[in-house]
């Protein structure tokens, strides 16, 4: 059962209308005041999808998935063979190897290894710095 990062707290298993009034599934949700910590489930089952996050770590999950998934969304590379990729990058197997799984440190290293890795093959980085942040001076 996951548990609350936190304070390492089971838990429960709720309908995700009952608090969103919205429904993505069941889920297990923890009250705790991290912003209600939580995970999606697999449809229709109760079992867990990764990790129980609070807001600021789906915030940094949603964050991988748009530096991440173009990866294999645009490209001719299987989703499989992406997340290979980064599990080869960060040393992980590819059963521990999910964003969903992650935490804020590893979603930082997503983030940073997709965007290269995305800037290489457009053969200019994707970042752009905003024009006038660093002075010529
Ligand atoms: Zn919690």
């Amino acid at each position: 059962m996951p548990s609350c990062p936190l304070y390492g707290d089971e838990g429960r298993l709720i309908d995700s209308s009952d608090i969103y009034g919205k429904d993505f599934g069941m889920l297990h949700y923890c009250g705790c005041d991290l912003g209600g910590c939580y995970v999606c489930c697999r449809k229709g089952t109760s079992r867990p999808l990764g990790t129980m996050a609070c807001l600021d770590l789906r915030v940094w999950r949603k964050r991988d998935h748009g530096a991440f998934d173009p990866i294999w969304r645009c490209w001719k590379e299987s989703r499989s063979s992406a997340y290979r990729w980064i599990g080869e990058e960060m040393g992980l197997s590819s059963k521990d190897c999910h964003i969903a799984m992650f935490d804020q440190r590893q979603c930082r290293v997503v983030e940073e290894l997709s965007l290269k890795k995305r800037g290489k093959k457009n053969g200019k980085l994707s970042i752009r710095v905003p024009e006038g942040l660093f002075g010529r001076g």
